[in-house]
């Protein structure tokens, strides 16, 4: 166990003339206020406030955060501590500390995305008012996840996936790379256990082939820098397991495929040493222009700086460097916790005080490049609400809501031109339509008469002038396409019993029959067809009672048939709401593949994959866009092929696998060929496409498995 000591002598290292009572009566007090407690562990609970305080003492912290870690549960977990008891010991710097900290422990995280955008909110307001706040529960995150495995299994998939969604992006906002690295490890450990295990071994297995390929890239690049006089520090590691894990889900590849799991770091003296590495990096190897990246000129809005770049290094290995000063690499490092290092003095310097204000900015503005729309997305709406003032290219000034974007301004200008707006530039810039426009910026806006709201628009709009319009044209839309879709469907079952569909409707009997259905007018009718409400053969009873009868037994049984109720399982249709839908049987479409829709004859929409041979591009008036409603949760049907050994075993192994990731086999066969190798077929149930790169990754990491493939 750590004792107070251990951390005063690193405090020390970094500060000696820090106040070490302060940190020895927050011990004394923490130990004494936790002492009937006892973590799951079977430990006693100080063993918790020690380790946070001296994470935060190896992040160099002040002496504040660091006596704030030692107490940081107290208030919480100690009936007899209060704020005025911890005023009157500790001053209003560390007492405020621990009060912010215990308000963000109360935030219940949820999973709905409401909620979770309330929760943001909270705990930015918390940590705004000093920022370290944030970087203690941090630390108290860190050591939460290091002993995560004393939690039941329950929790630990809550608080990992927690972990996930919010420290660690925060981590990664205040820059922190080492917090953020961890934190996606632990968490990846306890989510995907059997992916993290296999990572594990498959990098224990190549570590030593890796070590002298690691050596080789050292030893060549040391000695061609030092060939031009440049001192510099070189070294080679591993990647993280998470970003290695997201590399092979997003591109849906094998451990094996990955080549660049391996990132070298060259630290130097000044900036303009970075660049003369860079040429020599660039001379010894071929850079991939694409990978190449200058965060030294630009530097990112979390401060990071560095030159990255990739070459095809030795055996056409893609290899990734990055180089930058010593002083940037503490940075990247440590992130907005290198501004509390102690320097001098006690109190907060205007240089910090000015950091602070920076973040603030920051945390209100910055949209992170590498993680879009993920985390301030939801909190940006409300949370500074202050406005935004923007330019017309003829100089006259537009207030809107901050956060507003080119389709707000269209729409501030006019109906008509948000209607078509298609396009913007900012500055002369072409920028998307979800662009958030910022102050000083000159917008015009671009319009095409070919250009219509999209529902998808809501999702980005601020203003309500810009909903309201756009949902009274989704709602026209939608109306006219169940009307067109509802008059396809009767021709069809007009014809079906040898009627004329347009002389029905000229006669004035369409009108009758929806005034018997209680609705206003014909098209009212034919839109209630076309949403799957009513069926064209009730119509038809309505209409010809006589036909009923000679064909009672059939006429019912289609028309049970032809009334199914709309099946749109988790599919949204652009601009339309209630339509019958159907998913072709000839490709299975999944969710998260590439659709378009299909107004079939008679038969709804058809939801076909983009790429299935049955699609004609040349009949495009007959294709709507569709798109997957993921938040709706449903199983599909998928076969694949699984290619692997004829070893023992295995079939378990790959139905072990499959249902690892939650998915039901339905159906199995397995083929042997005659050199050893074994053909086998499963038919599972899917949630979506990711669902199934999952289940395909788990599956090629089965022992003796070679491919794994979709097939139709
Ligand atoms: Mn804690």
């Amino acid at each position: 166990m750590i004792r107070a000591n251990d951390i005063i002598d690193k405090v020390a290292d970094y500060y000696p003339s820090a106040d070490f009572d302060i940190i020895r009566k927050a011990y004394a007090y923490s130990a004494y206020a936790h002492r009937n407690q006892v973590r799951l562990s079977g430990e006693p609970y100080m063993v918790h406030p020690i380790e946070v305080a001296n994470i935060l003492a190896e992040m160099k912290m002040d002496v504040a955060s660091i006596a704030a870690g030692l107490l940081h549960d107290t208030l919480e977990d100690d009936p007899m501590t209060s704020i005025e008891d911890l005023n009157l010991r500790f001053g209003d710097e560390i007492t405020a500390l621990v009060e912010g900290l215990t308000k963000i422990n109360k935030i219940k995280f949820k999973s709905s995305r409401e909620h979770q955008a309330e929760n943001y909110r909270k705990m930015i307001l918390a940590m705004v008012k000093d920022i370290r706040i944030l970087i203690i529960k941090l630390a108290d995150r860190v050591h939460n996840m290091r002993t995560l495995d004393f939690q039941k299994s329950d929790r630990r998939q809550a608080i990992a996936q927690e972990t996930l969604d919010i420290y660690s992006p925060l981590a990664n906002r205040l820059g922190i790379s080492w917090i953020k690295q961890e934190l996606e490890d632990q968490s990846l450990r306890y989510l995907q256990p059997a992916i993290y295990r296999e990572l594990e071994d498959k990098v224990a297995r190549k570590e030593l082939e890796n070590r002298a390929f690691i050596e080789t890239i050292i030893k060549l690049v040391q000695r061609n820098l030092s060939h031009s006089g440049i001192n510099a520090q070189v070294s080679g590691r591993l990647k993280h397991f998470y970003s290695i894990y997201r590399k092979m889900v997003r591109r849906d590849i094998a451990f094996e495929q990955i080549y660049d799991i391996i990132a070298f770091r060259i630290l130097v003296a000044d900036k303009a040493e970075c660049y003369n590495v860079l040429g020599i990096i660039h001379t010894l190897w071929r850079p991939l222009p694409s990978r190449f990246k200058d965060f030294i000129g630009i530097p990112k809005a979390n401060m990071y700086q560095s030159l990255h770049t990739t070459v095809i290094g030795p055996d056409g290995r893609h290899v990734e460097f990055q180089i930058r000063t010593h002083e940037m690499h503490q940075i990247a490092e440590m992130g907005i916790a290198a501004h509390w290092h102690y320097k001098e003095g006690y109190q907060l310097d205007d240089h910090d005080r000015k950091q602070m204000d920076w973040l603030r900015q920051m945390i209100e503005w910055q949209q992170d490049v590498d993680n879009p729309g993920e985390f301030l997305d939801s909190v940006k709406i409300d949370l500074f609400s202050e406005a935004v003032y923007v330019f017309t290219p003829t100089g006259e000034v537009k207030e809107l809501p901050s956060g507003s974007t080119p389709i707000d301004m269209a729409y501030s200008i006019h109906s008509k031109v948000g209607d078509h707006c298609s396009g913007a530039k900012v500055n002369g810039k072409l920028v998307p339509l979800r662009y958030q426009l910022k102050n000083g910026e000159m917008v015009e806006i671009v319009t095409s008469t070919r250009q219509h709201p999209n529902k998808d628009w809501l999702a980005f709009v601020r203003t309500s002038k810009a909903r309201t319009k756009i949902r009274q044209w989704v709602k026209k839309e939608e109306e006219r396409r169940s009307i067109e879709l509802g008059r396809e469907l009767c021709e069809k079952a007009f014809s079906r019993v040898k009627q004329s569909f347009n002389q029905t409707l000229k006669s004035g009997k369409m009108q009758a029959a929806a005034e018997e259905f209680s609705l206003k007018h014909a098209e009212a009718l034919l839109a209630a067809i076309g949403r799957g409400k009513l069926s064209a053969r009730q119509v038809i009873n309505r209409i010809f009672p006589e036909l009923r009868k000679p064909q009672k037994g059939k006429g019912e049984k289609e028309d049970k048939k032809s009334a199914q109720k709309p099946v749109r399982d988790g599919i949204s249709i652009k601009d339309i709401d209630d339509v019958m839908v159907r998913f072709a049987k000839c490709c299975n479409p999944l969710p998260g593949d590439d659709v378009v829709g299909f107004i079939t004859r008679g038969r709804g929409l058809a939801i076909h994959r983009r790429n299935c041979r049955h699609v004609d591009h040349g009949n495009s008036e007959r294709y709507m866009d569709v798109s997957w409603n993921l938040e709706r949760s449903s199983s599909h049907l998928v076969k694949i092929k699984v290619m692997c050994e004829d070893a023992k075993g295995l079939l378990v192994a790959l139905g072990t696998a499959i249902s690892s990731q939650g998915a039901n086999i339905t159906s199995g066969s397995l083929k042997t060929t005659i050199d050893q190798k074994a053909h086998c077929y499963f038919e599972i149930q899917i949630k979506d496409l990711d669902h199934l790169k999952r289940v395909k990754m788990a599956l090629r990491g089965v022992k003796g498995v070679y491919q794994v493939a979709r097939i139709s």
